[in-house]
């Protein structure tokens, strides 16, 4: 089969396409045929060596997939060949035309859902349904501020949040991300690179502050979040490329707080919850992943360096 193999860390230039065997699933484990496979920032940190997680060399990078179910292990009994899946991480790497999965890993994808908008689940579903349900404890009363709105995670948190009731304020940076972030259903939309648009955001809340901040680059943003923030207000910190400083005497006067979380460490029940809640959303239509762009597997380094250009609008995948 083909796969990408990172052999040293390093730029998108270390992602090689290889011809290798393809893996046999062994007892409590699963075969899936990719058909497509999500990139995730996180993909790029590990690839360059920089991430809190280094996996040893030579490694095929990705934990999103979708596919096909092409062989199952002794014992397994959750999913049968021919079944559609989805991936929530994999012992091989979703960059590749097969991978290995332990049968806990693979999740059902609904019929409306293709491979390539299956490949852009796991992580950016989950980080968003983790952050509103478990992280904030969104309620649908409350306003929910999705500081980075036209990604992978930011669109998630768009369609979530509005099917949970909340209202919904979304941040972007080029027109296209600002319409799909109001087209997913954010109910009012500002420009992050606009001078000045943080006042419009309070002023979109008559000055009361938004309940939620879910922040995707808040080495950015944090300083400047803690003044948004209204009456034990939270900003669940999600991306963070950096340091910064910040008043906490933002915080105590409003009796607000900063989370922070990575979805490597959620419980097994709070995973439980994420597909159950992110299938039934599939299923009924709240949830629509939206596919920005796909490449080709051998195209992946382009993928790498495009991922982290500004101008999102929604998932990058690899169609294997
Ligand atoms: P993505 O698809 O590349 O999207 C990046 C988002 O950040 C875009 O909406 C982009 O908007 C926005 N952004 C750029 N500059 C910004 C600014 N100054 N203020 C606010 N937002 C800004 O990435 P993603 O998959 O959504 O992930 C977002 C971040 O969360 C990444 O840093 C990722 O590593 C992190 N993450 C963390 C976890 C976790 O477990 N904690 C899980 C998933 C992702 P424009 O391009 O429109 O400017």
């Amino acid at each position: 089969m083909k796969a990408i193999l990172v052999r040293e860390f390093g730029g998108p230039e270390v992602l090689k396409l290889e011809q290798v065997p393809i893996p046999k699933p062994a007892r409590g484990e699963v075969l899936v045929r990719i058909h497509a496979a999500g990139v995730n920032p996180y993909d790029t940190y590990m690839r360059a060596g920089t991430y809190a997680r280094k996996p040893p060399l030579p490694y095929t990078p990705g934990s999103d997939g979708a596919g096909v179910i092409e062989g199952i292990g002794e014992g397994v009994e959750k999913v049968k060949p021919g079944d559609r899946v989805y991936t929530a991480q994999t012992l091989s790497g979703a960059y590749a035309e097969y991978a290995l999965a332990r049968e806990e890993q693979v999740h059902a994808l609904p019929a409306k859902i293709n491979f390539q908008q299956g490949a852009g689940l796991w992580v950016p579903y989950g980080t968003a349904y983790h952050a509103l349900h478990h992280a904030a404890g969104a309620h649908a009363s409350e306003t929910v501020l999705v500081h980075g709105a036209s990604g992978g995670v930011g669109i998630a948190a768009v369609q979530i949040a509005r099917a949970m009731g909340l209202t919904v304020l979304g941040t972007a940076g080029t027109t296209k991300g600002l319409e799909i972030a109001k087209r997913e259903g954010a109910h009012q939309v500002f420009d992050h690179r606009k001078t000045g648009y943080q006042a419009e955001i309070l002023q979109a809340t008559g000055n009361r502050g938004v309940d939620i901040i879910l922040e995707m680059l808040a080495n950015v943003n944090l300083a400047y979040d803690t003044k948004l923030l209204g009456n034990r207000g939270r900003v669940i910190v999600i991306g963070n490329r950096g340091e910064v400083t910040i008043d906490p005497r933002e915080l105590m006067g409003r009796r607000a707080s900063i989370r922070a979380f990575t979805l490597w460490g959620i419980t097994p029940t709070e995973e439980a919850d994420i597909h159950a809640g992110l299938i039934a959303g599939l299923e009924n239509g709240t949830l629509r992943p939206i596919v920005g762009k796909e490449v080709p597997l051998a195209d992946a380094a382009r993928a790498h360096k495009e991922i982290l250009e500004p101008g999102a609008s929604g998932k990058i995948v690899l169609v294997c």
